[in-house]
């Protein structure tokens, strides 16, 4: 059918991506994406040829128009270098100018490192906030974390190699006791997630650099869920959908 799909792609593992994925850019007559060569490769594996386009934040405004307008009549596909789109990647003006116009949005969901990171880390996950990369200027940087500090909510980044350990200095200046996760290297094969303090996970990381792509997570404040008793909260929400 004529719309625009958001479909999620593998962040390492290529047996990620789903069997509805496959058909939905199988079938569509489009693809943007952000890289036509990191997309083609996917693409190959699947055994999938549908022409692909680049889509980016910097697209213009006409070449936007032009997809939705596309879209109107025909199935047009939005995938991102890795996992789903939107996600600190390209796609929200899109989306946004296409439900203004009227034209039918269907996401297909699959991997998100964010997501994979919380369910691997074992930081309480009934609240998280995520806050995308953090500032890389320090005075930013501070001001995000201190912006976040009273959140009770495991807080999940997005983090580079090379910014690791200093991400993991503020955090631990700001944060000294709460609970820390890095995920690094997701659905690949030299996954890794490490828990601890910032202190202790940052003197790691200085004598191992990391490789690869990074999760940072960060736990409540402590008791910052406590009063917040998830197990009874879901148990009513559940009890909405029992049949009486
Ligand atoms: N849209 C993607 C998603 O759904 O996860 C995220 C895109 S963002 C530009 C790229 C960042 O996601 C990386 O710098 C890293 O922080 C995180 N990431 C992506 N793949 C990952 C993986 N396999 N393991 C750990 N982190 C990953």
């Amino acid at each position: 059918d004529a719309g625009l799909y958001i479909v999620a792609t593998p962040i390492g593992n290529l047996g990620d991506i789903t069997v509805r994925a496959v058909d939905v850019l199988r079938g569509c007559e489009l693809i943007a994406c952000e890289d036509t060569r990191v997309t083609g490769k996917l693409l190959k594996h699947c055994g999938v040829s549908t022409r692909m386009q680049r889509y980016d934040d910097h697209a213009s405004d006409r070449q936007r128009a032009a997809l939705i307008d596309q879209a109107r009549t025909q199935p047009v596909a939005l995938v991102s270098d890795a996992g789903t789109p939107l996600v600190s990647d390209p796609g929200y003006r899109l989306v946004r100018d296409a439900r203004e116009a009227g034209v039918a949005v269907t996401s297909l969901p699959g991997a998100c490192a964010a997501i994979t990171g919380l369910t691997l880390a074992g930081l309480p996950n009934d609240r998280f906030l995520f806050a995308g990369f953090l500032p890389v200027k320090e005075k930013a940087r501070g001001d995000v974390l201190a912006e976040l500090s009273g959140i009770a909510a495991t807080l999940v980044f997005y983090e580079t190699g090379p910014r690791l350990e200093r991400s993991l200095r503020a955090i631990s200046d700001l944060w000294p006791t709460r609970d820390v996760a890095v995920a690094r290297e997701l659905t690949k094969l030299h996954e890794e997630c490490r828990t601890g303090t910032a202190q202790e996970l940052a003197q790691h990381y200085a004598e191992h650099p990391p490789k690869g792509e990074i999760v940072l997570l960060v736990g409540p404040p402590t008791g910052g869920t406590a009063e917040y008793d998830c197990d009874a909260l879901l148990a009513e929400a559940l009890a909405d959908f029992s049949p009486s």
